[in-house]
């Protein structure tokens, strides 16, 4: 009974400190507010899912670590942040016309692209039904080379077939996060920004053609891992074809944006609180 006991303390209180200490990996500018612009739209990133699960109610209480909760929703906070958009009449854009509308050079009020990065089964589990039940758009950009993966980077990676299911419910479209360049090195580069011209186009080559053969989609955009772009890199993305890459920025995407560092603003329950339920384009005129 008293070994029992000290598990159900220490394996919470260790895998607590495990989170809290990883590492933060993504290159982001924190903003206290998000700036507004008037003819603008609101690019929102996530990357997991979680399950609302015991374990995490447990962490949330006994824990006020910013990083634990940095880069993912539970399933129940991000369906209120769905809701919650949908109340203030957010234009639900898919990534085609967020394009489109861009080369206009005109957004529609209140506009909003949901987009997923990595796209681990979390997502396929937990968003999915979410972004169905309220029939959103969405995007996914996939690691084409590790799709079904079961354990990358301790993520277990959404299956060829679930990628399929979600392209048929007609919600989602997906894109590149690169074919293998999804690391970090030591020195905090990304494999991307240290590869060569030449590997770096070959790579988003492969990527491209993973995505039209498996999915029927001819991809022409890249969302950075970890956010990280450098512009001596451009020229490996252009020629892929590769005509657009977003970032990770607390910015609305404005017409005059440079096509190549498209900001995303990477959502948190905090961020979501702080800065998309302040922005001045969803207040009422
Ligand atoms: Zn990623």
């Amino acid at each position: 009974m008293k070994k029992f006991k000290r598990i159900f303390i220490f394996v919470p209180i260790f895998i607590l400190l495990c989170l809290i200490f990883q590492k933060d990996n993504f290159i982001i500018a924190k903003e206290e507010k998000l700036k507004y612009e008037e003819n603008s739209v609101l690019a929102l990133n996530y990357h997991r899912i979680r399950d609302d699960s015991f374990l995490d109610k447990f962490l949330s209480v006994f824990s006020n670590s910013k990083e634990l909760y940095a880069y993912s929703v539970t399933r129940n906070q991000f369906e209120a942040q769905i809701k919650w958009l949908k109340k203030q009449n957010a234009h639900f854009l898919t990534e085609e016309e967020l394009l489109k509308y861009k080369r206009q050079g005109e957004f529609p009020k209140r506009s909003v692209w949901i987009n997923f990065d990595d796209m681990d089964n979390s997502i396929y589990r937990n968003a999915h039904p979410i972004l169905k039940k309220y029939d959103v758009p969405a995007t996914g950009f996939v690691i084409t080379g590790e799709v079904g993966s079961k354990d990358f980077h301790n993520l277990n990676i959404a299956t060829e077939e679930e990628l399929i299911e979600m392209k048929e419910s007609g919600i989602w479209s997906f894109s590149s996060h690169t074919h293998d360049l999804h690391t970090l090195h030591k020195n905090g580069d990304s494999k991307l920004i240290s590869s060569s011209t030449n590997a770096l186009t070959a790579d988003l080559k492969k990527s491209n053609q993973y995505l039209k053969e498996k999915l029927g989609i001819k991809n022409q955009t890249l969302a950075y891992p970890y956010g990280q772009m450098r512009e001596s890199k451009i020229v490996g993305l252009k020629n892929a074809d590769i005509k657009y890459g977003y970032t990770l920025e607390e910015r609305a995407i404005t017409p005059d944006h440079n096509d190549y560092y498209l900001p995303r603003i990477l959502v948190s329950e905090e961020a979501f609180n702080t800065l998309i339920k302040k922005w001045e384009g969803f207040k009422n005129e």
